[in-house]
């Protein structure tokens, strides 16, 4: 019975991809309404809330998805695909998981398959793009199964409506490359192989930012698959309330998205940009640049970000300032306070935003590691860096038992001004950040890696819950005293970013922290769009 069952999956399978549309570069997107509601050999696709795949599986335990959908799209353990996916992390607390099998489905039409499989057959799942996320098993699992959407890799230029059709499951890098000869480039990652998929359902904070807002304020529509199956369109036109919610809270909880057009931008042929290297000692200046440069700053082209990294095996920490200005060059004054500090090294310079966006590719074998995030308002003060100093030195005290071991941490600063990116973002529709407008925020966040040990993983997430906590009561203290904007001051949430906030074990509350407002939104989308839960109980979910 059940081979029979599969065999008919894999002809309705294989019949979708031959249905799917084939655009320029072979990469196939399922064009939405072609088959909604049609019955193919008598069975009706899509039909919200049953599973009219496989009526007669509902009482008896199924097998895996995996033999349910073997096709030449599933790999399974042995082959040299499924290794070759596993590879495909960027840590291995992802790649080191040992799924049941990889699905990598080419149209939304076998996306739905693979989640309605999934609905019957209850196994755990994770939805993976560029597996660029560092949080361990956020978008892998073992004794599970990851569908892949690393075939869902076209580019589509419209030049009629400065739009292109992107498919998740690429890097930025590929996305800039493929737009660069149409003189137009993505509001992307600023690091090449940042995936397209996870980036851009939590926000994303792109060299552009600035300008046009996140990367998700510049998505105009989204394809994608609902927990039931069903293929649908996300826009300002259909589904709105789902669009909303994508801008922010899309990581793996509405569904799986497979393709999203974005609006593009004209990209001058060659920036200024590349990252500066200083030593320990110029800490407060570099902090002090960094504040004025974010509260301070109104020239839209100018983006910064900031790192405070110790390096394992020995004593030492670096300074590492990302500067870029979308022109050959900056105007003087710009950036005037970085780079009057004395620095270590320079890799600043004129160059084309491709090659600053491929030269930012980090490779990380064999690397494990977690993050945590949490907004801080910035103090009406510029010089008031003690917050930052605060931060660091937690950050430093943390590491110090673990100096001389595998153990690394970094802390990054990540810029959002009020006048320039919330703007930007706010003008575009706005996300369910819905940041207070009147103030400017840094995006802090800590990093705890262990380097070749994986074993590592339990203490380095110890330390990264501490050190956050430890980094979060300060700001609720100051807060409080009002120091810091806090309510006092009309400030009433301070939500955490999604893209490098702890997902998986449930450390850090996603939904929680928005304003009640969102919050309501983010849960009333989750029950009309998912209201058996799927994703809630088999795959990864915030908490809601
Ligand atoms: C070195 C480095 C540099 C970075 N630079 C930036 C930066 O410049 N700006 C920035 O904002 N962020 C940056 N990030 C963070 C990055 O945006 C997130 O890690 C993001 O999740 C990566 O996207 P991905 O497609 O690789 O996600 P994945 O790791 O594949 O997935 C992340 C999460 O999103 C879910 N998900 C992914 N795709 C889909 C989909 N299509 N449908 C439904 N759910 C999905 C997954 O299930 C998972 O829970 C950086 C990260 C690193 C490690």
């Amino acid at each position: 019975m059940l081979s029979h069952i599969s065999r008919g999956l894999v002809a309705v399978a294989l019949f979708a991809s031959a249905l799917a549309a084939p655009v320029a570069d072979g990469h196939s997107v399922f064009k939405r309404g072609f088959l909604d509601g049609v019955t193919l050999k008598n069975i009706t696709l899509p039909y919200r809330g049953s599973l009219p795949l496989f009526p007669s599986l509902k009482s008896s335990p199924p097998d895996s998805a995996c033999k349910i959908l073997q096709a030449n799209y599933t790999y399974v353990p042995g082959e040299t695909e499924y290794a070759t996916e596993q590879n495909r992390y960027y840590s291995i607390l992802n790649g080191n998981d040992k799924p049941r099998c990889f699905i990598t489905p080419t149209s939304g039409l076998e996306v739905s398959l693979a989640i309605q499989t999934l609905a019957l057959t209850k196994e755990r799942f994770r939805v993976k793009s560029g597996g660029h996320n560092h949080n361990a098993n956020v978008s892998s699992v073992s004794d599970g199964i990851v569908i892949s959407l690393e075939r869902f890799a076209g580019v589509v230029y419209d030049a009629k409506t400065k739009t292109a059709e992107v498919g998740p499951g690429q890097a930025w890098i590929d996305v800039v490359r493929a737009l660069a000869p149409y003189g137009v480039a993505p509001v992307g990652g600023r690091f090449g192989d940042v995936g397209v998929g996870g980036f851009l359902l939590g926000g994303g904070i792109s060299f552009r930012s600035n300008q046009f807002g996140w990367g998700a304020s510049n998505v105009v529509s989204y394809k994608m698959v609902l927990p039931d199956g069903t293929i649908v369109t996300a826009s300002a036109d259909e589904n709105c309330d789902l669009l909303d919610v994508l801008k922010g809270a899309g990581n793996a909880q509405f569904g799986v998205v497979y393709s999203f057009t974005l609006k593009v931008y004209p990209q001058t042929s060659q920036i200024w940009g590349g990252t500066v290297n200083y030593p320990l000692s110029a800490g407060d200046d570099i902090l002090k640049a960094t504040q004025a440069y974010t509260k301070y700053n109104t020239d839209p082209k100018a983006h910064v970000f900031t790192i405070y990294t110790s390096i394992p095996l020995n004593n030492l920490g670096l300074w590492v300032v990302g500067l870029f200005y979308d022109a050959p060059t900056p105007p003087p004054n710009v950036f005037e306070n970085f780079t009057k500090i004395a620095n270590i090294s320079d890799g600043v310079k004129t160059q084309s935003y491709t090659d600053l966006v491929a030269s930012l590719i980090f490779k990380t074998e064999g690397t494990s590691g977690d993050w945590c995030s949490e907004l801080l308002p910035i103090p009406k003060d510029a010089n008031a860096i003690s917050p930052l100093k605060y931060l660091v030195d937690t950050l430093e005290k943390t590491q110090a038992p673990y100096v001389n071991s595998f153990v690394s941490s970094s802390f990054v600063l990540h810029t959002v001004s009020k006048s320039l990116m919330l703007k930007q973002a706010k003008q575009r529709g706005g996300d369910v950040y819905d940041l207070n407008p009147n103030f400017d925020y840094y995006i802090w966040q800590y990093t705890f890696t262990a380097l070749n040990d994986p074993a590592l993983q339990g203490t380095t997430r110890k330390l990264l819950a501490d050190a956050t906590q430890t980094g979060r009561q300060m700001y609720l203290n100051l807060a409080a005293n009002g120091t810091l904007p806090g309510p006092w001051q009309g400030l009433y949430h301070l939500p955490l970013y999604s893209n490098y906030v702890c997902i998986g074990q449930g450390e850090q509350d996603l939904v929680g922290r928005l304003s009640i407002a969102k919050q309501a939104q983010v849960k009333l989308a989750k029950l009309k769009y998912d209201p058996k839960g799927l994703f809630t109980k088999q795959s990864l979910s915030y908490k809601l």
